[in-house]
């Protein structure tokens, strides 16, 4: 069904599949046009982190608004960048010890996976980039080039020069050693590998599958980048903003990457988009890589707000929490139904659930919405039905989420 049947015939719309119009959504909930509601397990692909219309981030923006707050000030200081700068480096930066320089890249994700490749080029006078089997960096020339999905590519034919891809971890079966292969690779002059000026690496995939990196393999990755002078890029635009249970998904494996990508929930639902570099390594000369909408103020007026969830422990706590709950239910839900062959991994509050049926994890997903959920897919076949709540969701409502796959896996299969 089009859902904008009529306008569509005059302007192209190109919504998401959902059969309705959505109009209004608090917290960890959608109310279509009817009034119907809807849990969103879908948070924006992980920009609502915090929420739909947060109180508080409400509030801030619209006090900021009645005092006439500049709103757009292309890349001039202004009181909400000064607030959100402070902020920032008081309640996340400084606290882990991480001395890097905040670039505001633009409004969206891929505006600083292209900086960062971009830098990272120019800082190392090297062209070829690394990533990993079934990455998601975004879709413009650069990050699309760095993406392993063919199908966001191949029609458009993107040049792929100066990109190698190496397996991520677990792509192959568990007796393979990817960073041994990598290692060999660098080492061995005839491997046709050129020495990369990056490797760029989602902790945990989460468009390419939620497939999680062992703390293991990320410190052995680091390690490795180090040893050959090679700068790392951990892509925290998806996972990062306390997804994985810490504000940075690589936290837990305690290394220092030389640059950091972030966006989605760091505008707490305004766009924004961040590149953390190295302080050392910043080299970039004024005017060098800009554009228009670069630093909105709202977005850092959200920003600012929504930042005090880290003051404390509670969010962090919260979201492990939860965590545990999530894990438990669909590994009984893997259990009750043997013949989906299902496999469920995750960390924090992102989880997939992978059905290996080609197909069934969207007719899952359908049923899902018609029975009030909204739940996306992951992976390159779209074989894995994806949990990615907001991080505020409340227990009661996370369970009936579940509930609702759980019935909705039921009514398909029997
Ligand atoms: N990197 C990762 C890890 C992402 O998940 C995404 C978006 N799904 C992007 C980059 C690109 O972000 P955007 O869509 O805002 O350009």
């Amino acid at each position: 069904m089009r859902i904008f049947e009529q306008l569509e015939s005059k302007v192209r719309g190109y919504v998401r599949s959902f059969p309705v119009i959505f109009e209004s959504s608090k917290g960890a909930t959608m109310t279509d046009e009817t009034g119907r509601e809807y849990i969103d397990f879908f948070a924006g692909a992980g920009t609502l982190n915090y929420g739909h219309n947060n109180q508080a981030i409400n509030d801030a923006l619209m006090a900021y608004l009645q005092k006439d707050g500049v709103v757009h000030g292309l890349d001039m200081a202004t009181t909400a960048k000064k607030e959100f700068l402070t902020k920032f480096s008081e309640t996340i930066l400084e606290p882990r010890n991480m001395e890097y320089k905040v670039q505001f890249t633009g409004p969206t994700g891929t505006n600083s996976v292209e900086s960062a490749i971009k830098l990272a080029r120019m800082i190392k006078g090297r062209s070829n980039i690394v990533a990993f089997t079934n990455a998601y960096h975004g879709l413009t020339m650069g990050s699309l080039a760095i993406t392993g999905n063919t199908f966001y590519r191949d029609e458009a034919h993107i040049s792929r020069s100066n990109v190698s891809f190496l397996p991520f971890d677990g792509y192959m079966d568990d007796q393979f050693d990817s960073l041994a292969y990598f290692r060999k690779l660098l080492e061995d002059g005839s491997s046709g590998l050129d020495l990369p000026s990056a490797v760029i690496v989602e902790t945990i995939q989460a468009e390419g599958g939620i497939n999680v990196a062992s703390v293991e393999w990320l410190r052995g990755l680091a390690q490795l980048c180090y040893e050959f002078d090679i700068l790392l890029i951990i892509d925290d635009i998806q996972v990062g903003n306390g997804r994985s249970g810490d504000f940075f998904s690589f936290e837990e494996a305690g290394i220092k990457p030389d640059m950091v990508t972030l966006s989605k929930s760091i505008g707490a639902g305004l766009p924004l988009a961040l590149l953390l570099i190295r302080s050392d390594l910043d080299q970039w000369k004024p005017g060098e890589h800009t554009g228009t909408f670069r630093g909105n103020n709202l977005a850092f007026v959200a920003s600012t707000e929504a930042l005090a969830y880290w003051d404390t422990l509670e969010l962090s706590n919260a979201v492990r929490h939860k965590s545990d709950i999530l894990k438990a239910e669909l590994e009984k839900i893997a259990e009750k139904y043997p013949s989906l062959h299902a496999d469920v991994r995750g960390r924090g509050l992102i989880y997939g659930l992978e059905v290996k049926e080609l197909g069934l994890s969207s007719q899952i997903s359908e049923r899902c919405f018609e029975n009030g959920l909204i739940i996306e897919l992951a992976g390159a076949d779209d074989q894995v039905i994806k949990f990615l709540p907001p991080l505020i969701i409340d227990e009661e409502k996370l369970l009936k989420g579940i509930a609702i796959v759980d019935q909705s896996i039921g009514e398909i299969l029997e």
